[in-house]
């Protein structure tokens, strides 16, 4: 009788021994297919990428952990105000800064440096301020200004030094300049509040910034901070606003950006180890028709006269408010022969309205790349489309928090497009308005908050090459070699240094 139980046992025992090792080589072999399939899947490593690799996933992995043990740590499921100082400190950001990029490829130019150098140009010569109730002014001019203001304009070097208390002026002065506030979600309520915040900086430092040497400087020292943060080009998207200067000259969209080209040439020789920048020429799609038209005819103009300068050509401002680009379809398909078209689409929540379909129109004029998509994740045919087609997605990960796309980054649909190895790059959008590095959070944020624990270096040196890659850099095979040459020496850097 016990003979029988035991066989017995011992057969139930081997059967399920059996039973668990196929759904266990089952469930790996289900997971090895992703993880096969994931962005960054096909780069090999060398031995001592290897080693960086081994270094950083003890970095992440260790934060992953801790955070999943206590939640109520975990950076990035809170808002980015929260802990954008904090991660500067780490070991894993250090190295991320340090480590070449690639590219930007959707940022906005007077929104790539923070309210402490905006704070600085208040301090130039000839500029002028007025004060109301909830809002400042600023204007450079040659004599006291009298364009409509409530209350009067004064030099702001008088109204500084006459506030009898110079520090907490340029606190208050600071605020103008950033949306970084200790209680985003209590103030920041609903996307019109954040966007009407966000657009009121773009207004008040605009009047500032557009003093053409300001103009000119504020861009060198964009490039200059884009190179810093190891990011070796850029396409910079402008609504080329008018230039103004101290003798009474206006100066139109095609001298904006002539200007720029000057900035860029000066710095170009400053940096020679800079590879470039371009424009993406991109006026305010809350317009009509006619104004399109006329954008399409300086577009052209630009070209013309700078021909190597300009990218080509978007529409920016909040997609839910704006006009949709399929209200100006005849203006955009008759140049779509001459420019190239980035548009900015699906920047939203609202699944099915226009600005959400925005994305089949921009796929369907040929865009060259997508600002943001974040809400291509709800079109299986866009999806396969952009994919088919080699378009790639410009997502802006802490933007999309910021201007409460999204609360807890892990729920951005970027998790989806790394694990799908879409066409992917990771820019920065607007970062000086919310303090953030120039690229670096957005790398760090999306590596540690959004991609799989997997997810190692091979991934982020995909997403460094994708940024080239996908850009319109002139010589684009040479590029990438001097990426590989740089790549090289921070691997090795970061070997030597035993980080
Ligand atoms: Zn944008």
């Amino acid at each position: 009788m016990w003979s029988v139980t035991v066989y017995f046992l011992i057969g139930v025992v081997s059967v399920l021994a059996n039973d668990v090792k196929t759904i266990v080589d089952e469930r790996n072999r289900l997971l090895k297919r992703e993880l096969d399939m994931m962005i960054g899947s096909d780069i090999v490593l060398s031995d001592s990428e290897q080693k960086v690799n081994e270094m950083i996933m003890k970095l992440k992995i260790n934060e992953m952990d801790f955070g999943f043990e206590h939640p109520q740590y975990f950076n990035y499921s809170k808002h980015f105000f929260e802990y954008k100082d904090e991660v500067k400190k780490s070991k894993l950001f250090k190295l991320i800064k340090q480590m070449p990029k690639g590219a930007v490829l959707h940022a906005h130019d007077t929104a790539i440096l923070g309210p402490d150098y905006l704070l600085n140009l208040t301090y130039w010569d000839d500029l002028y301020v007025c004060f109301e109730e909830e809002d400042v002014h600023l204007l450079f001019a040659a004599e006291t200004p009298d364009s409509a203001c409530k209350t009067k304009w004064q030099l702001m070097r008088d109204a500084r030094y006459s506030s009898g208390n110079v520090e907490k002026f340029d606190r208050e002065l600071r605020q103008y300049f950033t949306i970084v506030i200790d209680n985003p979600q209590e103030v920041y309520s609903d996307i019109n509040i954040i966007w009407t915040k966000f657009q009121k900086i773009f207004m008040t430092a605009g009047t500032m910034l557009t003093y053409m040497p300001v103009w000119e400087q504020y861009f060198y020292d964009s490039l200059k901070a884009l190179r810093d943060d190891n990011v070796m080009y850029f396409e910079v998207r402008s609504v080329l606003p008018e230039l103004y200067d101290l003798d009474g000259n206006v100066y139109n969209s095609v001298e904006t950006a002539v200007a720029y080209k000057r900035a860029l040439d000066k710095f170009m020789n400053d940096y020679p180890d800079f590879i470039g920048a371009k424009l993406i020429y991109a006026p305010l799609r809350r317009v009509d028709a006619k104004v399109i038209k006329d954008s399409i005819r300086v577009a052209r103009e630009i070209k013309r006269k700078l021909p190597d300068f300009l990218a080509g050509f978007d529409l920016v401002g909040q997609e839910d408010l704006g006009e949709p680009i399929k209200d100006f379809l005849p203006e955009l398909i008759e140049a779509s022969n001459e420019i190239d078209y980035f548009f900015h689409a699906g920047e939203t929540n609202w699944y099915g309205t226009s600005s959400d379909e925005n994305l089949a129109d921009a796929i369907a004029l040929g865009t060259r790349r997508i600002g943001h998509a974040f809400a291509i994740i709800k079109h299986p045919v866009l999806m396969e489309e952009v994919k088919k087609r080699n378009i790639a997605l410009e997502v802006n990960v802490v933007s999309n928090v910021v201007l409460k796309l999204v609360e807890d980054v892990r729920n951005h649909p970027l998790a989806f497009f790394l694990a799908q190895n879409m066409p992917v790059v990771i820019s920065s959008d607007d970062p000086g308005l919310w303090e953030a590095e120039p690229l670096s959070h957005d790398f760090y944020v999306t590596f540690m908050g959004v991609a799989s624990r997997h997810a190692d270096l091979r991934m982020l040196k995909k997403l460094a090459l994708n940024s080239l890659y996908y850009s319109t850099v002139s010589n684009k095979d040479k590029v990438i070699h001097e990426f590989d040459i740089r790549w090289t020496k921070f691997i090795d850097t970061i070997v030597k240094d035993q980080w």
